[in-house]
């Protein structure tokens, strides 16, 4: 049974601790078989039962509520601890909408939240190019205003849902970048784009080692309503990191499930292996290595709710986001290794959880910010506040 006392942490209300028990209850039920081996098939059922739970409706705001982040998390982190891609399904219908929940008119907001939220559209976030990563202000897809409508041009590579999402809120330059070469965070604006849209073609599938739908977009003279324009002309950047201000926390809140399971892992493992006379858990080394894991563990989850707190109470978390993103996913990166580490063999076996959860927590030291750019956020935060 994972550790459960954070959710009595002064940073979460009752509610959230009935949250999280009944979506816990719930992914006993739902999570315990494995969904296939199609990953497409899997992820779109997975989608209709967290929409049919009720549980996509926390991944959305909108006209009738606004984003709830400590709900966000502690799904992400529940659904992350029973399995990965359940998590991804969540997690992606929120950053996919979350433009159109911060920022979208009411047209938008209903032809979109409603649908997003019982888990019949589902949504992508493209935003990353094949030459713009990191350094998003590279960004070289166009949108050229023609009547009432934009015309896009260009590639976005690394798009999750890419291939099974029914809308893409794509990010495009509208305009000069207020840097060298046109280049920077200017200038940029967002659009929702739907899938079969003229112009628009999955251009490649990507295979990762934890699978799930990954694709490169091409835009080739796709057009796009005027009215599909997510905020105003130019503030595309402000709306692609106020939405990453939201889902970077909990990307930490997924690591912190990730890195649970596999201490539960750990520790059925180091009480039941038998070896020299004794079991794995009677050894200091292995005392010493479980007690890492948690304390680890708290830590980070100290610092992911400490983020989603301060966001919910209408604080900038920039800096907070960043502290939490980049020590959870790492201490889950060291927490996951040491669990397969005590399995030995068995713990590199392919479908072991320990193995999965070793594949699953990869990327998230990447995406949304790699821990070197959180680095960054972290010192230019800093740096920007007053001398003393
Ligand atoms: C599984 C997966 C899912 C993704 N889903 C999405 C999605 O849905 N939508 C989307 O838009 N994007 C998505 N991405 C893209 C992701 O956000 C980018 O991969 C990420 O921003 C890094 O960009 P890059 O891959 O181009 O690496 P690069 O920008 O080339 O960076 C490579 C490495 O350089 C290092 N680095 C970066 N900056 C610095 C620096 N200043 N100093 C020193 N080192 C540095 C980091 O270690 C980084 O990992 C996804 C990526 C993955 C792997």
């Amino acid at each position: 049974m994972a550790d459960r006392d954070y959710l009595d942490w002064p940073f979460l209300e009752p509610r959230h601790r009935a949250l999280a028990l009944e979506l816990d209850a719930w992914a006993e039920g739902h999570l315990k078989e494995a969904h296939g081996s199609d990953v497409d098939a899997a992820c779109r059922a997975l989608v209709r039962e967290l929409g049919s739970g009720g549980w996509l409706r926390h991944a959305i705001g909108g006209a009738d509520a606004s984003i709830d982040t400590r709900a966000i998390c502690l799904i992400r982190e529940t659904l992350a601890r029973h399995a990965g891609l359940a998590d991804f399904a969540f997690a992606m219908q929120g950053l996919g909408s979350g433009a159109i929940s911060l920022f979208g008119t009411e047209a938008q907001q209903g032809a979109w939240l409603p649908r997003v939220a019982n888990g019949e559209a589902i949504a992508a976030f493209a935003l990353s190019e094949p030459q713009a990563g990191s350094d998003v202000a590279a960004m070289q897809c166009a949108a050229r205003l023609d009547g009432d409508s934009y015309v896009l041009d260009g590639e976005k590579t690394w798009i999750s849902n890419g291939g099974i999402a029914d809308f893409y809120v794509v990010f495009a330059r509208t305009g000069d970048g207020g840097g060298e070469g046109g280049r920077g965070s200017k200038g940029i604006s967002a659009f929702i784009v739907e899938a079969g849209a003229p112009g628009f073609e999955i251009a490649e599938r990507i295979d990762v080692i934890a699978p799930h739908p990954l694709a490169r977009l091409r835009f080739n003279g796709c057009r796009v309503p005027v009215a599909n324009r997510i905020s105003e002309e130019g503030k595309g950047f402000k709306v692609a990191m106020a939405t990453l201000d939201v889902f970077r926390t909990s990307v930490a809140a997924a690591s912190l499930g990730f890195a649970r399971r596999a201490l539960d892992e750990a520790l059925t493992r180091a009480r039941e292996r038998a070896m020299f006379g004794k079991t794995l858990a009677d050894f200091q080394l292995t005392q010493a290595k479980l007690a890492q894991m948690a304390t680890g563990i708290d830590a980070a989850a100290l610092l992911t709710y400490r983020a989603a707190w301060m966001r919910d109470q209408g604080k900038k978390v920039t800096k907070e986001a960043a502290m939490a993103k980049l020590t959870a996913t790492e201490t889950a990166q060291q927490v996951i290794d040491a669990a397969v580490q005590m399995f030995g063999g068995q713990g590199v076996v392919s479908g072991e959880t320990v193995e999965t959860l070793y594949r699953e927590i990869r990327a998230l030291r990447i995406y949304e910010g790699a821990s070197e750019v959180q680095l960054l956020i972290i010192a230019r935060e800093l740096l920007a506040g007053e001398a003393a």
